[in-house]
């Protein structure tokens, strides 16, 4: 599937320091996460490069089996892998130390998402995931796959 680099921007905290280095991600402004430098480089490539793209992938890549089993993982997806740093109850590592704390919330909150997704949807308005109204069809939310 082809991504765009818009879309890449959009979908990912890129951090630009004052010299036009830029990183993945303003969580990880760590020499191996650089990109590169928007004053040698189109600042669309480096966002579109493999390199960038391969610290996406590794944020579905690399989680553990609890969570691609997880009921919530559709909202949840692990979180942000800095936080991934105890193990699972099986003790596989990788498991995001504020797990607990997900499960109950978004396990507190599928009644109420639900009636307000069936409810938009019998009005003919769907909400972006920020719950704005956005006038198309309600997102699926099971299909995310990030
Ligand atoms: S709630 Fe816990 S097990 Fe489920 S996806 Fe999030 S971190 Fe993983």
């Amino acid at each position: 599937m082809m991504v765009s680099p818009a879309t890449l921007a959009a979908t990912a905290p890129l951090a630009l320091e004052h010299n036009g280095d830029l990183y993945s991600c303003d969580h990880f402004v760590e020499p191996k996460f650089r990109l590169g430098n928007i004053k040698q480089q189109h600042m669309v490539q480096l966002v579109a490069s493999d390199q960038q793209r391969a610290f996406g992938n590794a944020k579905r890549d690399t989680l553990p089996r609890y969570c691609r089993e997880c009921e919530v993982r559709f909202a949840c997806n692990g979180e942000c892998p800095r936080n991934r740093f105890v193990s699972t109850p099986e003790g596989e590592p990788g498991l995001n130390y504020l797990c607990a704390g997900y499960k109950a919330f978004f396990k507190h909150i599928d009644r109420p998402m639900k009636t307000s997704q069936a409810h938009s949807e019998r009005n003919g308005q769907g909400q972006d995931r920020s719950g704005t109204q956005t006038g198309q069809p309600a997102v699926d939310h099971d299909a995310r796959s990030d």
